[in-house]
């Protein structure tokens, strides 16, 4: 992590279900130059600090096609800043990987996806680059472009599934606001 990263400031975290979290995200372009290069780095320090291993702009309100990503092991460093990022190619095999959401805490639920994944995308240098995405962030970045259209992990849940984790969210934020 760079000085810079943890210099940067702390958002705050959207939780389901604010509306701003079921919003599409527009499309970055020259004139989001300045706010994109102060929003990656306070996006890289409030996904750290959680902890989370990857955020999109729509979690802490800003509707523009930006994630962040960090899936290396505890103590390693691995950022992964995506501006526009788009799949362009998936496996037709699938995989089942348990999932959580910096915008639903605490809830974790098994999502079936493409084992593997080709993304396009812009690093925060601006550079055109391509990925090769499988396990642990060939989920991470479904899960993330997700986010920029106004998709959760929970909507691939069964309706059953899914209210039971939105109904325990509930509570749980509710207990949390108690306090
Ligand atoms: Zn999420």
């Amino acid at each position: 992590m760079s000085d810079l990263q943890t210099e940067a400031p702390l958002l705050p975290v959207l939780i389901c279900p604010d509306p701003q979290l079921r919003k599409v995200a527009r499309v970055v372009t020259e004139a989001h130059r300045e706010e994109v290069a102060a929003l990656v780095p306070a996006m890289f320090a409030t996904m750290y600090k959680a902890p989370g291993i990857g955020l999109a702009a729509p979690q802490v309100g800003r509707l523009l096609r930006v994630v962040t990503i960090d899936v290396a092991p505890d103590g390693a460093a691995a950022p992964l800043a995506l501006i526009n990022p788009e799949i362009i190619g998936a496996s037709a095999e699938t995989v089942v990987q348990q999932e959580g959401c910096l915008s639903v805490p605490e809830q974790y639920a098994d999502v079936t996806r493409p084992a593997r994944v080709r993304v396009r995308y812009m690093d925060e240098q601006w550079v055109k680059r391509e990925i090769e995405a499988e396990g642990l962030l060939a989920a991470c970045v479904q899960h993330e472009i997700d986010h920029l259209n106004g998709v959760l992990f929970v909507d691939y849940l069964t309706a059953l599934k899914r209210n039971i984790l939105l109904r325990k969210l509930a509570k749980a934020q509710k207990e949390l606001k108690g306090k």
